[in-house]
């Protein structure tokens, strides 16, 4: 049997979500209809997601994202359930099905429950269901958590043994300066390897709602790397951008995959 190419798509708050923490439809739509045209096309694809600490603050009516470990929590169980709803309804739209996965690095690092859940993953692509997968925030303090979706991403991607992760961000890629500051920035369109020096041009390099920033990507790179597997970065907006990098474009940043197998 020809084995089907598999990909993770991470997405982060500031695609999913307007500035004040509402649900960005527009961009949410577009970005469902892409992934459900890449899998009609035959790809088996896992989705984490982020924006559930961002849609409780939106929809809970909060002035700001909450400071303490309980605010975060509470705002991301709402949040949470909105993200899923929002999900099912609009992939059901396209004939797709969803099943939500919230996950800790304990559930990661945990032998039986790491085994238990690749025997998941396995039998939610069996059945042609889109796995969506966040961290599990209610119980997120940190010494149980990635905190970062970034990183998750990229270990969902070892999990489900993926060929590529496209980490879908609010900027169009990695750059040699911070563009936003310097003009000159030049776009790194392919990075075989990780440098100090790379590092260091990616420290602090940081956007919006989300908790992300540039070091997460490069560090979620990484992870990818340590798996055999490459990553590419670019922008979330418009998510046809994905339909570009599956085909090869040359948009964004590809961090090569390396030779482990
Ligand atoms: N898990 C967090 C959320 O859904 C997001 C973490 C991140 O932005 O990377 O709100």
């Amino acid at each position: 049997m020809e084995s089907k190419r598999r990909i993770v798509v991470k997405v982060g708050t500031s695609t999913l979500t307007h500035p004040n923490g509402r649900t960005n439809l527009r961009e949410m739509e577009r970005l469902v209809r892409v992934i459900s045209d890449i899998m009609n096309g035959g790809t088996q694809v896992a989705l984490v997601t982020s924006g559930a600490i961002g849609i409780g603050v939106g929809k809970l009516g909060l002035k700001e994202r909450p400071k303490d470990t309980p605010g975060k929590q509470a705002a991301a169980t709402v949040g949470q359930c909105e993200l899923m709803f929002m999900y099912d309804k609009m992939f059901s739209e396209y004939g797709h099905k969803v099943g939500q996965l919230l996950i800790t690095r304990e559930d990661v690092e945990d032998e039986k429950r790491h085994a238990n859940l690749i025997a998941c993953f396995d039998r939610l692509f069996e059945m042609g269901v889109l796995p969506v997968i966040n961290e599990n925030d209610a119980v997120a303090v940190e010494e149980i958590v990635y905190g970062d979706n970034d990183s998750l991403s990229a270990i969902v991607a070892r999990l489900v043994k993926a060929d590529t992760l496209f980490i879908l961000s609010d900027i169009d890629a990695l750059y040699d300066a911070d563009p936003r500051r310097n003009p000159q920035a030049r776009r790194v369109p392919r990075v075989s390897e990780i440098t100090p020096e790379l590092r260091a041009a990616c420290a602090g390099a940081g956007s919006g709602l989300g908790v992300g920033g540039m070091e997460t990507k490069l560090h979620a790179a990484e992870i990818a790397r340590e798996g055999g597997i490459s990553t590419v970065i670019i922008n979330g907006t418009p998510p046809d951008n994905l339909y570009s990098a599956l085909e090869g474009a040359d948009i964004g940043t590809v961090f090569e995959g390396g030779s482990h197998a």
